[in-house]
């Protein structure tokens, strides 16, 4: 069994660390003046997706606030009902997600786990946040080539500030799946083919909704898989939280 540190008690850690070291900017290099290691002026500066279709994440071709769904999800809804994604998967963010995943950077990773945590808060303002986090499961394989699964990392910076539990060993990766960059959409749907299985005979209980959390969404392939996987085993609804999508 985990043992949590309070929150109360986290805070004041936090803020200690940051009275005793400054936070360096992890884009510009320089002090951060704040309880974060990313200066104002790169946060604000962080490629946003604007405009996001509540389902899917891509940006609405319209500004007309009345609109929420995009075409895609009106004809042809996937199996989760809501992505909270705040930025485009474009430099800068980009290149902290290639290092967070790829070289160990883990502070990156952690500032924009942040970064979305915060996004999720005010996204859910009015809205009951699902009852746990589930990370994307890597396949054993590349858990032992990388050392650790990037998707839990997020998953445990969202636990500590939204105070949402991690839901491990429900689900795992039945294939070591091929790469999907480079794939088009019918491929990664084929690659990703019977990738994910309940473990056991898991069941939800009733009305237990979940957010599935990875670093970033490209067509939404593995995600839709999960969620197909998820909804099946009895969750209510499945909500989908990333820091970047690449946007069409
Ligand atoms: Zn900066
Ligand atoms: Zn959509």
């Amino acid at each position: 069994m985990s043992t949590r540190i309070p929150e109360s008690v986290y805070k004041w850690l936090i803020n200690a660390q940051f009275a005793l070291f400054p936070g360096t900017c992890i884009h510009c290099r320089q002090p951060s003046y704040q309880h974060s290691d990313l200066c104002d002026s790169c946060r604000l500066a962080l490629p946003r997706v604007k405009n996001p279709c509540t389902v899917c994440g891509q940006p609405l071709p319209t500004d007309n606030v009345a609109v929420s769904r995009c075409g895609t999800c009106l004809v042809l809804p996937p199996g989760y009902c809501r992505s909270v994604i705040p930025f485009q998967y474009h430099p800068p963010v980009s290149a902290l997600i290639a290092g967070f995943k790829y070289r160990h950077k883990l502070t990156g990773g952690r500032v924009l786990s942040e970064q979305l945590a915060c996004h999720i808060a005010r996204q859910y303002q009015d809205y009951p946040l699902p009852s746990m986090v589930i990370p994307i499961p890597l396949h054993n394989a590349r858990i032992r080539q990388r050392g650790y699964n990037q998707a839990l990392e997020i998953a445990r910076t969202l636990s500590r500030y939204l105070d949402i539990t991690i839901s491990r060993g429900i689900v795992c990766r039945t294939r070591n799946t091929t790469r999907q960059t480079g794939l088009s959409a019918r491929e990664r749907q084929r690659n990703l083919r019977s990738a994910f299985a309940i473990v056991g005979d898991f069941h939800f209980a009733a009305n237990t909704s979940v957010a599935v959390v990875d670093d970033v969404v490209t067509t939404g392939a593995t995600v839709s898989e999960l969620a197909r996987v998820l909804l099946k085993a009895g969750a209510s609804e499945v909500h989908v939280w990333a820091i970047a999508r690449t946007v069409a």
